[in-house]
């Protein structure tokens, strides 16, 4: 049976951490002792997308007991909020399931979005992990003096209610892709169509016979592109410099098993440069559609500065017949129109914006400084809000804290990920709860022996 994991404390127990340079009583510290205050025996998990799932689910199986707190009202928000309603897996489905829990059997080789979200609905259920929703983390800071972390939320709607849990361990796991990028352009604000960032596009079937300029070239901007073609709109796309576009199957296999398996024959300037040739082979030459490639291969690429390559579904044979228009950089917009850098000018109903995404721990994580209390560098995170240590060695902080889905490989590193922090974290959690039994145990003893 599962512990009793959250305990309501009063606050005398731990006074309020000082919270930034010069602290002074603001309302902050003011408001603490009038906040609700939550003791959990376990740790604290942020974000219930896949990552925080995974780890939830590992936990769950070793008996350690947990909170996952989570700013929308539902599991895998990205998923269920924030993609197009055409995204399909983008790799086969054994590469990204999560641990202990394969995916049915029906389920086609590249699940559908919604197959996924089905599948991730049944996992949560499977390892009965009910997450805090509607709670957004505020701050989560460790507090050195008492070796415990103190994560600040606030739940959503009118009466917004502040609440402070206290916990030994902190689980990140608020993905790569928590907060949308939105470039500046020149003129965007005098621009008078639709302007919208890829994450709010569903379908193309409010652009029918549109004029859609797509910034962006990555997965997401190809495969808007083709969708709006599919919608008989006229989509341009953006290439402002390089981008590798691998197909997505090569004679039947999927092009990333098959690097997998060349990688472990092979160092990977090799297996760029056969993925490459074969490319080539399956495309012909790119650049004339305005496609040019990076200098360094698709997967050193990947490795050294995350781009992931586009697995083509079809989008190239659209750039190939036109449908797809590729266009240069964009100087800046006016009311109707986007000049490029190339000196063009083009008409444009409306943009989509497949500008991408980024973490947003830099806004909540903070460490203090016990000294002098103010925020110190993060020497786990960089600025960017990923972990400084690559892959396999970004899972484990100091002082109890952990991060999941930062590798930049997908569902199949957060799922490592997981297994890594789940193991580590039981085995600490373990090892405390049977010196605090002891304790406890001794405590009694003595006042036993006392009378
Ligand atoms: C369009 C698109 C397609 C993709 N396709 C694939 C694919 O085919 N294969 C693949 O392996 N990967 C794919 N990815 C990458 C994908 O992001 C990950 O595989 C997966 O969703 C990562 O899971 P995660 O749990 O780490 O992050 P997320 O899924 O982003 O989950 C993080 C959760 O944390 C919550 N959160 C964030 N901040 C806070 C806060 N302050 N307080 C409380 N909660 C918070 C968010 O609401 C979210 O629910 C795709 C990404 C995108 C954008």
């Amino acid at each position: 049976m599962m512990l009793q994991h959250t305990t309501s404390c009063t606050l005398n127990m731990i006074p309020p951490i000082l919270d930034d340079e010069n602290y002074q009583n603001t309302p902050d510290n003011e408001d603490f002792f009038s906040r609700r205050c939550i003791w959990v025996n376990g740790p604290v998990i942020v974000g219930a997308g896949p990552s925080g799932l995974a780890v939830a689910a590992g936990l769950k199986r070793q008996g350690v007991p947990f909170v996952v707190i989570e700013r929308e009202d539902c599991i895998a928000s990205l998923w269920q909020k924030r993609t197009y309603n055409r995204l399909k897996l983008h790799l086969p489905k054994q590469f990204c399931q999560l641990p202990n829990f394969p995916f049915p059997e029906k389920f086609p080789e590249y699940p559908s979005k919604f197959q996924f979200i089905e599948y991730l609905e049944s996992y949560a259920k499977h390892f009965d992990i009910t997450p805090q929703f509607n709670e957004t983390v505020q701050s989560a800071k460790y507090d050195e003096t008492f070796g415990l972390w103190r994560v600040k939320t606030t739940t959503a709607g009118n009466d917004a209610v502040v609440v402070e849990y206290l916990c030994r361990w902190l689980v990140v796991a608020t993905g790569e892709n928590a907060e949308k990028v939105v470039p500046e352009f020149d003129g965007l604000e005098e621009f008078c169509g639709d302007v919208m960032h890829a994450c709010d596009y569903r379908s193309g079937e409010g652009h029918r016979g549109k004029r859609v300029l797509v910034v962006g070239c990555g997965n997401s901007g190809m495969e808007v592109s083709l969708d709006l073609c599919n919608h008989n709109a006229k989509p341009s796309m953006v290439v402002r410099s390089s981008v590798h576009v691998l197909p997505r199957e090569i004679v039947g296999k999927s092009t990333f098993e098959l690097a997998v398996v060349l990688m472990k024959w092979f160092p990977v300037w090799v297996v760029d440069k056969i993925l490459l040739i074969i490319a080539r082979i399956i495309f012909g030459n790119l650049e004339k559609h305005g496609l040019k490639r990076p200098e360094i291969g698709p997967i050193q690429l990947k490795n050294t500065q995350g781009r992931t390559p586009v697995l083509d579904i079809g989008a190239l044979k659209k750039i190939r017949s036109g449908q797809i228009k590729v266009v240069p950089g964009i100087k800046n917009f006016s009311k109707t129109s986007v000049h490029l850098l190339d000196g063009t000018n083009l008409e444009i109903d409306s943009v989509v914006l497949a500008t991408g995404y980024r973490s947003n721990v830099p806004s909540w994580l903070k460490l203090i400084n016990p000294i002098s209390l103010t925020v110190m560098e993060n020497d786990f995170f960089s600025e960017d809000g990923i972990p400084k240590n690559p892959f396999p060695l970004g899972w484990k902080g100091k002082g109890g804290l952990y991060a999941v889905g930062f590798t930049r490989r997908g569902l199949s590193g957060a799922s490592l990920d997981a297994m890594s922090v789940s193991h580590d974290i039981a085995k600490s959690w373990k090892e405390e709860t049977k010196q605090k039994k002891k304790s406890v145990a001794a405590r009694h003893r003595r006042c036993i022996s006392h009378f």
